[in-house]
């Protein structure tokens, strides 16, 4: 039977990769976007035209009120959510010592109180259900730390947390959590990243290539099917992060 899935931050990269194939599937997916409308609407097109069903909302993921009007445009159009994919995110490079109050802020707030948002609205209708998987894209880093990136670690490692204490408290109402915590993957976020350093990481990573968002898009689908598996953090990388 086709799912009810929101997937934030689905205009580009990772979250454009997973919305296209779960509407192949033929679920019902609604697209959470915030700046990019125009492409937004082109993915929505592209998946409309193959007959699939794809709505696209705009909504920013760091406002309470936005995120609550996400979540009752979708269950007044369908009457259930089924899936949850926290997926929008930014990144931050900078010295630890040069981030600024507010750039703490902005990182924590994009990464982390927007998977805390979206899933205290989102919760509740899956209680009722008695139902639901919620998976959050993470990151490696939130794993291992990255020089640099402390804030954006800090972030990860926070929606890891609230992935596996989720994970427990709504495992008895028959609702998964889990993250899945990408190394590498070709998208804007990495457009400033010089050849040299992508030949560098290809080198060091076992598998020899930099992920797709079809990599991602993958697990997400697997993690959905899949009945018994939860509070797990599931990193794809290519091998370049084992730990
Ligand atoms: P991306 O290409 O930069 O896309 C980011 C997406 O997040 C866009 O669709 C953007 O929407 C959305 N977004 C950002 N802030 C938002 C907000 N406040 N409200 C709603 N949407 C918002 O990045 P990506 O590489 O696909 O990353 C997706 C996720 O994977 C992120 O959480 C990222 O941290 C994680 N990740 C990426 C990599 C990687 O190597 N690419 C590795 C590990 C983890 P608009 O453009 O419409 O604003």
């Amino acid at each position: 039977m086709a799912k009810t899935i929101i997937v934030t931050g689905g205009s580009r990269g990772i979250g454009a990769g997973i919305v296209k194939l779960l509407a192949e599937e033929n679920n019902n997916i609604v697209l959470n976007y915030n700046k990019s409308e125009e492409k937004a609407k082109k993915i929505q097109k592209e998946c409309t035209d193959l007959g699939k069903n794809v709505e696209i909302f705009k909504a920013d993921v760091t406002k309470r009120e936005e995120v609550k009007k996400l979540v009752e445009f979708t269950i007044q159009k369908y009457k259930k959510i089924d899936v949850l994919i926290n997926n929008a995110g930014i990144s931050q490079s900078k010295l630890f010592t040069e981030v600024t109050d507010e750039e703490w802020r902005y990182v924590i707030d994009n990464n982390l109180t927007s998977v805390f948002y979206m899933s205290q609205e989102v919760v509740p209708h899956m209680i009722q259900q008695q139902s639901g998987c919620i998976i959050n894209i993470s990151s490696i880093w939130g794993m291992v730390g990255s020089s640099c990136e402390s804030v954006y670690s800090v972030s990860k490692a926070g929606v890891d947390g609230l992935t596996k204490a989720l994970a427990k408290e709504l495992g008895p109402s028959h609702i998964r959590v889990n993250s899945i915590a990408p190394g590498l993957i070709d998208t804007q976020m990495n457009q400033d990243l010089s050849e040299e350093v992508l030949e560098e990481i290809k080198e060091e990573t076992p598998l020899g290539k930099i992920g797709t968002p079809e990599d991602i898009a993958k697990c997400v689908k697997w993690l959905i099917e899949d009945e018994f598996t939860t509070g797990q953090i599931i990193s794809i990388n290519g091998g370049w992060v084992i730990i």
